[in-house]
This record gives C-alpha cells, sequence and structure tokens, in this order.
C-alpha cells in the first residue's frame, strides 16, 4: 500500500482495514515524521514507528530495516499503546533499522535554518524530526542500528565518531548520557528487536498474507518526487521492497491511495493548489492538519497527471480514493486532466526534472458533477449495502479516475470511521489506458 499523491492521504486508515486480512504489516521507511492516524472505537491513535497491525489481535506489526527509529519515543509510543491496551498483535522491530539521535534532530533545524538564511526559497519546510540527517549518516556509514544497542562498545565509538563529524552543530547533547540513555533504552527493546528478513521470507513462503505499509508518498520520493522538496527514503513500491527485504518477485498487489483532492505540507510545487476560499473550504471540512507536527495543509484539488505519474512508477493494480465526503454537497468538483506549460504545449504525463519547472504549468480541469453530503443515513446504506449505494456522481466521479489512470479504484473512504471504508470489489482487469504524451518541457 503506497501513498500516491504529497502524503496524508489517510493511508493509517485503508492500511488498517487492509491489515484486518494480514498476518504481518511492516513499515519499510521512514521515521517519527510518519503520523498515521487511526479512528478506533477506544478513540484516536496517531501511529508513528510501528506499523498498524500491532492494533491488531493475531498480526505481527513489523518497524522494517528500511526505518530510522527514535528509540526513546519508540518506548514511548509503544509505553502508552500498552497503556491504552491497544497493543493488541505483535510488535517486531528489525535489528537493521537505523537509530536516529538527537544529534539528526538538531542537524535537520540547522540545515534548514541554514537553507533559509541562503535563500530564503530554499527552505524545505522539513518535519525537523531529524529523519533527512539519520539517512545521511546511514548511507555515509556512520550509523548506529538498533540492533547495536545491544552492544555499548559500538554505540559509543560510532557516537563519537559521529560527534567528531558533526562538530560544527551547536548545541550537541554530551555523549555520556546519551551513550547511557540510548544502552538502557536499547536494553528496554531489546524484547522486540530481531532479525526480520528470515520472518518474513518463512511467511511468504507459508503463503501468509503480508502487507507493506507505506510511509510517505510517492511524490516525496527522493529520486522520483518533486526533488529536492522530497524525504529522504524511498516511498514507492520498489522502496517497499527494498526497505523490508522482501523481493520484488513476491509482491503480486500494489494499492495507491490518493485522496479525492490532494494535499502537501511544507514547501516544494503544488500545480493544483487552491489559496482561495474553497481550498480553505478543503482545509476546514476535510481537517487538514498534520498529525505529527500540527501544521496546516496546503490545500487544492486532484491532479490526475501526477496520480497518472505515480501508477506508473509503483505499478498500482488498484487505487484507494479517500475522503470522498469531504467533497460531499459541492456542485462540481475539480479534476486536474492535463497541463499546459509555459510554452502552450500540454502534458499529461511525467514529471519535469525541476521543481521549478512543475511550479509553472497551469492545471487544465475538468468539472464532474458532484454528489451529495455524506450525511448519517447515507453512510449507514453504505455500511449495509456496500459500494452500490454510493450516489451515482460519486461512481462516476471514480469511474473517471480509473479510464485516466488506467487502474482501477478498489476501495472508497467515505468518513474518518475505521469501517467507513467500502470495498468496490475486485479490480477488473485495468483498461487500455488513454494514449499518454511525454513530458517535453
Ligand atoms: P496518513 O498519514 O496518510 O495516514 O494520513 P493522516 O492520518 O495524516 O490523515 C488522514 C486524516 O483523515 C486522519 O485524520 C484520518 O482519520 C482522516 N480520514 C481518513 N479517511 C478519511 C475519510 O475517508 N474521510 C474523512 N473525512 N476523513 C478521513
Amino acid at each position: 500500500m503506497i501513498g500516491a499523491q504529497f502524503g496524508d492521504e489517510a493511508k493509517g486508515k485503508i492500511s488498517d482495514f487492509l491489515a484486518a486480512d494480514a498476518r504481518y504489516v511492516v513499515r519499510s521507511a521512514g521515521g517519527p515524521n510518519t503520523g498515521h492516524t487511526i479512528h478506533l472505537p477506544e478513540g484516536n491513535v496517531v501511529l508513528h514507528q510501528v506499523a498498524c497491525g500491532v492494533l491488531r489481535h493475531g498480526c505481527v506489526g513489523v518497524s522494517g530495516p528500511g526505518m530510522v527509529l527514535q528509540p526513546m519515543k519508540l518506548e514511548e509510543e509503544v509505553l502508552e499503546l500498552q497503556r491504552r491496551g491497544l497493543l493488541r498483535g505483535e510488535l517486531v522491530v528489525s535489528e537493521r533499522a537505523h537509530v536516529l539521535l538527537p544529534v539528526h534532530e538538531i542537524e535537520d533545524a540547522w540545515q534548514d535554518d541554514l537553507r533559509a538564511v541562503k535563500n530564503p526559497g530554499a527552505q524545505l519546510g522539513t518535519t525537523r524530526r531529524g529523519i533527512g540527517p539519520a539517512y545521511e549518516d546511514r548511507y555515509g556509514r556512520w550509523g548506529i542500528r538498533m540492533g547495536d544497542l545491544s552492544r555499548p562498545a559500538v554505540v559509543r565509538e560510532r557516537l563519537e565518531l559521529l560527534y567528531a563529524v558533526k562538530a560544527h552543530l551547536p548545541g550537541l547533547p554530551p555523549i555520556d548520557p546519551l551513550a547511557a540513555q540510548l544502552v538502557e533504552t536499547g536494553a528496554r527493546l531489546a524484547p522486540y528487536v530481531r532479525p526480520t528478513e528470515t520472518m518474513l521470507w518463512d511467511a511468504v513462503a507459508r503463503g501468509d498474507s503480508v502487507l507493506l505499509e507505506g510511509a510517505q508518498s510517492t511524490l516525496l520520493d527522493v529520486d522520483f518526487g518533486t526533488y529536492p522538496y522530497v524525504t529522504s527514503s524511498h516511498p514507492t513500491s520498489a522502496g517497499a521492497m527494498m526497505g523490508s527485504g522482501i523481493p520484488p518477485t513476491e509482491l503480486d498487489t500494489v494499492v495507491g491511495v490518493a485522496k479525492a483532492y490532494c494535499t502537501r505540507v511544507g514547501a516544494g510545487p503544488f500545480p493544483t493548489e487552491d489559496s482561495g476560499p474553497r481550498g480553505e473550504f478543503l482545509r476546514r471540512v476535510g481537517g487538514e492538519r498534520g498529525a505529527t507536527t500540527g501544521r496546516e495543509r496546503r490545500t487544492g484539488w486532484l491532479d490526475l497527471v501526477l496520480l497518472r505519474y505515480a501508477a506508473r512508477l509503483n505499478g498500482f493494480t488498484s487505487l484507494a480514493i479517500t475522503k470522498v465526503d469531504v467533497l460531499g454537497g459541492e456542485d462540481t468538483v475539480p479534476v486536474c486532466v492535463q497541463y499546459v506549460l509555459p510554452d502552450g504545449t500540454t502534458v499529461r504525463d511525467g514529471l519535469p526534472l525541476d521543481a521549478s519547472d512543475l511550479a509553472k504549468v497551469q492545471p487544465v480541469y475538468e468539472r464532474l458533477d458532484g454528489w451529495p453530503l455524506f450525511h448519517e443515513r447515507l453512510k449507514e446504506r453504505v455500511r449495509r449495502e456496500g459500494a452500490s449505494a454510493l450516489p451515482v456522481p460519486l461512481r462516476q466521479f471514480l469511474e473517471f479516475i480509473a479510464q485516466e489512470t488506467g487502474v482501477p479504484v478498489e476501495y472508497v473512504g467515505y468518513g474518518p470511521g475505521r469501517e467507513e471504508t467500502v470495498w468496490l470489489g475486485p479490480p477488473a482487469p485495468p483498461g487500455r489506458p488513454r494514449a499518454m504524451t511525454a513530458w517535453s518541457g
């Protein structure tokens, strides 16, 4: 399951829905920058560093090898879930996941401030949770892994090296207490930390269903997103395989999750952004505020150029379209079908290399008929009767998305509640996508 836009597509809710049939749920990238919100009968829960499988009896939630984990925050999250009686499944943490340190948080803020000083327009608006610097150190081979926390000498030696390379950073906490804290926290987390590769290979070999829960989203991929306004990992289907250790040949379905409109947090191009009253309406009705940072999200309209790109990059076999209730009661719903470039040419497919070029395109909209408000009676009918109770204009909207992307819509989210997702049936074989022109800008 992969986020198809800029994040916050309600992946938490869709993976919780899909987890009902899964024996394992694996997070393969990201860390404490993630906030997957799930509305349970017991109240809301926001998961940061654990996979939603931990919420279900009989399910194993794996924090996978590709993640960067802040151990102290992970322990807090686990204790809080235990306190609320929500840690019902099993939690497993990969020994290969990297440790995100306080120094990474300091460095994250320092780097983004530096960008702002050098060129205010270049600030990325990161979450300042240290994700980027933690991945830098992973690839720079300075990193400490979760499994290393049981070896105090390794922790100490790596910290000293790291502090030597990062001596320019202000306010680094002293090494001794930090090393002690890491080792002590590591000892308390040790029952969860183990190799996950063989466990997952065996699960796949037995035919157990394994759900890879995407975090962050396609257009934030470090290589294929709107660089440099991206995250530091690969939130794509290929990245999910790499970050879990499951071979690509074992993948059979790829569900792309997209909102019926679009949002973006932080800086970066957003062609269909609506800064007017309708954008404000989406923010208010959709509750578009970050689950982790509380930051307001920028809002706009569904962008099929970007969705086609995400579909082709990830090989989506079906789509989950969420938050359709937010648009209920609107006369028409704008959907971007192509862009016009500054030189007048049109584009339906592909992403330009430079984010500034994407910022200059003019979206071309089709205005589709709106559907009624999702009041309680309609929700009740959909719960009882399934997809056939969805209003006709909404079904036409979903069909339009399927036709334009070549990917069938399989799930629809019509409210935040756990049961407010409807399955449209098995995806039909994808129709032939319409002719697509390559990016020529
Ligand atoms: P994620 O990071 O992709 O899981 O997304 P977030 O959790 O940040 O944002 C999704 C928000 O929308 C959460 O508050 C969800 O409870 C809520 N939500 C999920 N699905 C729906 C839906 O179909 N309709 C509405 N109105 N809200 C939803």
